[in-house]
């Protein structure tokens, strides 16, 4: 069976393509090409692109769920800059019965978890930078966090962070706990609690001693004051929540942060949502997997099962998973990676449709400009002045960075609380984002599209500073994501055409 490029034409226009769409130069993607062929009375047969793949267990009926298990609840600090945050998860941590217990050295694995001193309870503390984290996971469909703690400085009130905050909260439909921090100071006053109160009331916030239903604790990251009811508020919410996991069914969780470590290669921090991890199992994230070689708790002590609730540090990766990637157990590590590759497979396809779309655009592009410089030869040819073109619209000036961080949580954090910052004159745009201090190469590229180098919390080898510095390009290190905003933002608004 054959047809000619009129009848394909024809019958494209039949089935309602518009006439540009319909020429030989135009790229159809794999659907479109399917239901022509279909439609010509082709025998269609595809490429499976679907293949195998892993899934969600469905979610238990309420029944099924009241019998399963308590889980710990997941516990994510927010809140201004400065309000003390870091501080009030280091005392946490410090002062925690579980790390008593190994009297092991805390790692930074991006959670970690905890026994509240009086119930015993446990309770995982989410550690990676707040706000943009945060986003970054709920951008990717997964609420990771059940209860979020606004921490307020006493003697600071609401700052532009906490608003955001709040917002970010409103919008995820969380729980909220506030933590009016810093009580230990004598710039707190009642009346400094009673300002925080009512500037937490004009943004929706009402707290329970400003006649709303949310709990506020007052509490010192630096004494350790009212942490303990802060802890066991968080427990007494999480009964409230009534979260529950089965320990036995199939491992699901997420991707918290992913680095190479010396010795040990591929590492990720695995929050476990449902079932129990262990060694030797097979699990996938994203396009890789791993059959799990060794895992850690954040005392650094080796465990041998992590079960719903539980952050822990997962060893044995064939390549580094992303931050924010779902992880979903695997029968098998053939099945695995065949997972993997179909994935990796369909991310490819995904590409190549984009390649599509822009090769079609430009070629429409170029149809337009060749019959606008045809026209104006025949109006030439004719003596006619050329028609008076309209004024270009003022295009965007784009403002080019190329990130690179130390752990794929903080490039991602870092792209994402940069990625908007900007008008309709300039605007940020990320050229590229990877996990490793910077190469040559990212010198070579930033040089060529006029681009800075931003990097957060790795340092450049002498040989890149060099380069970068002969090549005229601006280097950004950082290691704390406001700053980084401050300074992109300078950047941009330098950026922005001079009014005279
Ligand atoms: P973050 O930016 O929110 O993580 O804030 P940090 O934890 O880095 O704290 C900012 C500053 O406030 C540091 O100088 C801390 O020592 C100080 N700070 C934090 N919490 C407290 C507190 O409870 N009491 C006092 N007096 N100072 C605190």
């Amino acid at each position: 069976l054959q047809v000619s490029l009129e009848t394909l034409s024809s019958t494209m226009v039949e089935l309602g393509f518009d006439q540009e769409t319909t020429d030989h130069n135009h790229v159809l993607d794999g659907e479109t090409a399917q239901l022509i062929a279909d439609d010509l009375g082709f025998d269609v047969y595809t490429n499976e692109t679907q293949g195998v793949d892993l899934f969600l267990a469905p979610k238990p009926s309420a029944d099924e769920k009241s019998k399963l298990p308590l889980r710990p609840p997941i516990v994510t600090i927010m809140g201004h800059v400065d309000h003390g945050k870091t501080t009030l998860l280091d005392y946490i941590r410090k002062s925690s019965v579980a790390e008593k217990e190994h009297g092991g050295i805390t790692q930074h694995i991006g959670a970690f978890s905890v026994k509240a001193p009086k119930s015993g309870k446990q309770i995982t503390f989410l550690d990676t930078p707040g706000h943009a984290a945060f986003l970054k996971m709920r951008e990717r469909g997964a609420t990771v966090t059940d209860i979020v703690i606004l921490v307020v400085a006493g003697d600071d009130s609401v700052m532009p962070q906490t608003k955001e905050a709040i917002k970010h909260v409103h919008a995820a439909g969380v729980e909220l706990v506030v933590a009016i921090n810093k009580c230990d100071k004598e710039s707190v006053t009642e009346e400094t609690i009673q300002k925080v109160y009512s500037d937490l009331g004009a943004n929706e916030v009402y707290v329970e001693d400003y006649g709303g239903d949310i709990a506020c604790v007052q509490v010192s990251g630096k004494s350790g004051l009212g942490v303990d009811t802060l802890e066991e508020t968080l427990v007494a919410i999480s009964e409230v929540l009534d979260l529950r996991s089965s320990p036995t069914a199939k491992v699901e969780g997420i991707v918290l942060e992913s680095q190479v470590k010396k010795g040990v290669g591929a590492t990720a921090t695995v929050l476990v949502h449902n079932g129990t991890l262990k060694p030797g199992q097979v699990i996938c994230a994203g396009t890789v997997f791993c059959k799990v070689k060794a895992m850690k708790d954040s005392s650094n002590k080796v465990i041998k099962e992590a079960g719903p609730g539980t952050p822990v540090e997962v060893t044995g990766w064939k390549e580094l998973p992303a931050s924010g990637d779902q992880v979903l157990q695997a029968e098998s590590e053939q099945q695995a990676k065949q997972v993997a590759e179909n994935r990796q497979k369909r991310a490819q396809l995904m590409q190549q449709m984009d390649d599509i779309k822009i090769i079609n655009e430009k070629r429409k592009q170029q149809k337009i400009d060749q019959e606008a410089e045809e026209k104006r030869l025949e109006r030439a040819k004719l003596g006619l002045p050329p028609i008076e073109e309209d004024e270009p619209e003022a295009k965007c000036q784009l403002a080019h960075f190329i990130v690179r961080g130390d752990v794929h949580g903080s490039v991602e954090a870092v792209s994402e609380s940069i990625a908007d910052i900007g008008n309709d004159e300039v605007h940020v745009n990320i050229l590229s984002r990877s996990v490793g201090p910077p190469t040559a190469n990212d010198v070579e590229i930033a040089r060529t599209a006029n681009a800075s180098l931003l990097l957060f919390n790795v340092k450049p080898t002498r040989d890149v500073i060099l380069k970068a510095r002969q090549a005229g390009v601006p280097i950004i290190e950082q290691t704390i994501i406001y700053r980084v905003i401050e300074h992109v933002t300078e950047h941009v608004t330098s950026l922005l055409p001079k009014i005279i």
